[in-house]
């Protein structure tokens, strides 16, 4: 099933996203987290995409196939272009089409540091290109709220996202972002830009120091007062700032659920505790919105 399709059928969707067992980390380590996860109810799992290159080298194609053979969840498996060849691509679209995983968020991934890259496109919207070519897939892509780092300005960033959406974009998902009127502002420039696909609004729970410098130095999203006070107030409990953590992305969540939003994709970490509690907070609201 491609995943628009429950955006079609439902008025809000609730995804989680997850990443794949590191480096040399046996695949059997995420089984415990894709058996929780799976449980709770979610309309899709996303897996991240970490290294470049062939099937044999990462693991986002064999989680996505558990996530939807094994624990009859959708996945969307990640891809990135910027460092795969058309055959490292082919041999990944062809192996998640083996596995019945039919829908792709199709990234360009970073450049790195050395800017040397060996792949065959430069950029997301050809990736799309290439794949509406190859494949009847689901396609999702990546969108900013606070404009992507190398976009010169917020005004090219909304002009690039809608070329890249015009390529055969189903639905967007946001990077993270901690102040929802930055989010409410970007659904008004995109509207006026005249983008029409759903976005779903990326969720990340803060619980613990390591991912607030995670956020500063990735993704450059603005942290609000009322989030510095939560984290210097708490950080000396773990289990305080996990709590508080958790209910700031809630706030989050009722918020956006009340205004409208179309979907929430929860930044999971790996974490079932943490969208377990989530989800169990606003499950609630979600079944009433879409009755
Ligand atoms: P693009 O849409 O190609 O944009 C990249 C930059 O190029 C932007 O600044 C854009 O304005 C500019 N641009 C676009 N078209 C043109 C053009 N024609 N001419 C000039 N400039 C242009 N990374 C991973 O490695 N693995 C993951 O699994 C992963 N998952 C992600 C999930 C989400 C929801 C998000 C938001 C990001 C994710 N990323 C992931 C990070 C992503 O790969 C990086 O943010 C990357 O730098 C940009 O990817 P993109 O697909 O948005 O690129």
């Amino acid at each position: 099933m491609k995943i628009i399709d429950s955006f079609n059928n439902k008025k809000v969707i609730f995804s989680f996203e997850i990443f794949p067992p590191k480096g040399d980390t046996p695949i059997e380590k995420i089984y415990d987290t894709l058996e929780e996860i799976s449980s709770l109810g979610g309309d899709y799992i996303s897996v991240t995409y970490g290294a470049g290159g062939s099937v044999r080298d990462n693991k986002t194609v064999e989680v996505s196939s558990l996530i939807k053979n094994k624990y009859g969840v959708e996945s969307l498996s990640h891809l990135t272009c910027i460092n795969s060849t058309k055959d490292n691509l082919d041999e990944i679209i062809n192996k998640l089409n083996e596995n019945n995983v039919r829908n792709i968020l199709a990234l360009r991934g970073d450049i790195p540091e050395s800017g040397e890259t060996k792949g065959d496109f430069k950029y997301a919207y050809e990736l799309i290109g290439y794949l509406k070519e190859k494949v009847d897939f689901g396609i999702a892509a990546a969108c900013y709220p606070e404009g992507h780092f190398q976009c010169e300005n917020l005004h090219d960033d909304i002009i690039r996202l809608k070329e890249k959406v015009d390529c055969g974009v189903d639905y967007l998902i946001t990077q993270l972002f901690l102040d929802n009127n930055i989010f409410y502002n970007y659904l008004d420039r995109i509207t006026k830009a005249r983008i029409n696909v759903p976005i779903e609004a990326g969720i990340m729970p803060v619980i613990n120091k390591r991912q607030i410098q995670t956020i500063s130095k990735l993704c450059g999203a603005t942290i609000p007062e009322k989030f510095i006070k939560i984290i210097s107030k708490y950080e000396h409990s773990k289990e305080a700032l996990r709590d508080a953590g958790i209910a700031y992305a809630v706030e989050q969540i009722v918020d956006l659920l009340s205004s409208g939003v179309r979907g929430i994709h929860l930044y999971t970490m790996n974490n079932p505790y943490v969208a377990k509690k989530i989800l169990e907070n606003v499950n609630s609201i979600i079944k009433s919105i879409n009755e």
